[in-house]
Parts: structure tokens; sequence; C-alpha cells
């Protein structure tokens, strides 16, 4: 189940599936600010990437930069995943909304948009960042991430992001966000 549309010079793909067995430059991580793996999407990719290699790669960033705040990201090879790169973003943990969670949310797509593009990432595949145990309403975070996504693509930033949904009502529900922004 995909669907693409054509946005300037590139192109945004919404399809169902698993994030860790996309073939692309980069898949981006929802991690934490501590990059100590955990559950949903997070614990898949390091599952799916090597859990010691993935795991000292992200101490050592850890011990140079502290934390990684809300809306930044950086990158770790992709050990034994089919993607080459992984770029981990912290999204923001939805506290009601006043807390500047959607800049915050659009701060994680459009940074990881920005990294890929300085490592010639041509390919890259999001997950539904916040939207696990983060708490971001699924209806809002699709708005703010296909236009992120729609405003990075058109700067020619990557060729082609793709957004990655876990099950079939989330993708519906994103085509049907993506047919009104895209
Ligand atoms: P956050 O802490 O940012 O909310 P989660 O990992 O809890 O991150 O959830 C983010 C989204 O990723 C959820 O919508 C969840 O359904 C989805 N997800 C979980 N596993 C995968 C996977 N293997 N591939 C793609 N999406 C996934």
């Amino acid at each position: 189940m995909q669907n693409t549309w054509s946005i300037g010079p590139g192109r945004i793909t919404v399809r169902e599936g698993d994030i860790t067995r996309l073939d692309v430059d980069a898949i981006v991580n929802a991690a934490n600010s501590r990059l100590a793996g955990g559950g949903g999407v997070d614990g898949a990719i390091h599952r799916a990437a090597g859990i010691e290699r993935l795991q000292a790669a992200c101490r050592a960033i850890i011990r140079e930069i502290g934390s990684l705040p809300p809306g930044e990201a950086v990158l770790t090879p992709g050990f034994d995943l089919p993607a080459r790169h992984i770029i981990h973003t912290v999204g923001p943990i939805w506290r009601g909304g006043n807390a500047n969670e959607p800049g915050l949310l659009e701060n994680a797509y459009a940074n990881s948009l920005r990294l890929a593009h300085e490592h010639d990432i041509r390919t890259m595949a999001f997950p539904a960042i916040s939207c696990g145990v983060y708490g971001y309403p699924v209806e809002d975070a699709a708005q703010i991430a296909l236009s992120a996504l729609k405003r990075g693509v058109n700067q020619g930033l990557v060729q082609e992001a793709v957004m990655v949904l876990h099950g079939e009502p989330a993708y519906r529900l994103w085509t049907r966000a993506a047919e009104h922004i895209l």
C-alpha cells in the first residue's frame, strides 16, 4: 500500500510498513534525548541495526553533546539495516499543546531533512514521530509532518521523502492528510 506525490524537483511517498525494512539512504528514528533506545520504532530500529553497535555509536554521541534536545537530529551508520544511515531525532512529548509542541515537531522533520542534505542522502524514510508513546494527536502531527516534508523536498534537500505508517488505519489517515496538503 503506497501513494506517491510529485513535489517540485522530488517526490513524497506515503506507505504502510516496517521502516526497518526499507532500502533507502537513511531512515529516521524517533529517539529519546538520551539516545538510549527503548520501545516502539526506536526499539525496532535498534534490534534491526544490531543493538550493540548502534548503542555504542549513540553513547559516543551522548558523551560529546550531553543530550539531544527535542527538535534536533544526529546521524549514525545504519549497521545491519538495509539503510546506510540512521538519523536520530527527538520529537516533543505532547503536554496539551501549549509547550511549543508544534514548533518542536516541525523542527524534528526540518532538521532531519537538513542533516540528510549535508550528507548527500537522497532518499529517506520517516516514522510518525511523537505519534506513539509521546502522545501527539495524529491528525495534527500529520499536517505538520507533511507540510515540513513538502517544504524540504521543494527546496531540494532530498529527492524522495517516504512517510512510513505502521498499520492500515494510520496509513489511511496519513493518506487522507496527504491528499489535502500535497
Ligand atoms: P514516539 O516516542 O516519538 O511517540 P513511538 O516509537 O512510540 O515514538 O511511535 C512512533 C510511531 O512509530 C507510532 O505511530 C508507531 O506506530 C510507529 N512505529 C512503531 N514501530 C514501527 C516500525 N517498525 N516502522 C514504522 N513505524 C513504526
